[in-house]
């Protein structure tokens, strides 16, 4: 999934990406009514932790996940969360919840003076851990969500969760390329010819 894919990735009027496997998550509730969606969060998890590809993500976000297949999940029996999208290591993309819609993936948070980011947040979780590069075609589909996200909402900035959760959350970590996934949302911008006006406040500092 690229941006020289076809049909070009888009959110429609109920929230939902056209190109994402839909797998309907039960935990989500609607936003404040006074809620603007201005702020994507990034994401990381493995389950287990530092595993890749199996089903047991999906499963979790979906109440379904098997407790008892793995020590580490027995601590999640009674864990209700989802993101809005997961994107595997290879790239393709899974949809949960509406993004109209709260899902339930910051927890306690605040970003620029503003508490619970859940309210106005779109949240997306990376197949990854602290202590792994991500794909390079993770990269790719999270900079064409962001900005098929951005079309439709209008975003005004982009935040890890360990920004908004700082000294609760470690995600995505050390390993996420910030400038790479800035350079390429950037690339999106000049393709669409729509200036994104998107804010990367949590960006390092690049000499000039
Ligand atoms: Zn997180």
């Amino acid at each position: 999934m690229n941006r020289n894919d076809w049909p070009p990735m888009l959110i429609d009027d109920a929230g939902w990406c056209n190109l994402a496997q839909r797998r309907p998550s039960p935990n989500f509730d609607a936003r404040p009514a006074s809620a603007a969606i201005d702020l994507l969060v990034i994401h990381n998890i493995s389950l287990p932790p530092g595993q890749f590809g199996g089903p047991y993500i999906a499963d979790l976000f979906d109440n379904c996940l098997d407790c008892d297949v793995h020590p580490y999940f027995d601590q999640l029996r009674t864990l209700r969360v989802s993101a809005h999208f997961l994107i595997r290591r290879d790239g393709s993309l899974l949809q949960f919840v509406s993004a109209n819609d709260r899902a339930w993936h910051a927890g306690v948070s605040s970003f620029e003076g503003r508490e619970r980011c859940n309210d106005f947040s779109i949240g997306i979780e990376l197949e990854g851990s602290d202590f792994v590069a991500f794909d390079e075609r993770q990269y790719r589909s999270l900079a064409d969500l962001t900005a098929a996200l951005q079309q439709r909402y209008h975003l005004r900035a982009v935040a890890g969760h360990e920004h908004i959760a700082v000294g609760r959350k470690t995600d995505p970590g050390p390993c996420f390329d910030w400038n790479a996934y800035c350079a390429l949302v950037r690339q999106c911008e000049k393709t669409d010819g729509d200036p994104l006006a998107l804010h990367f406040p949590f960006l390092e500092a690049k000499p000039t």
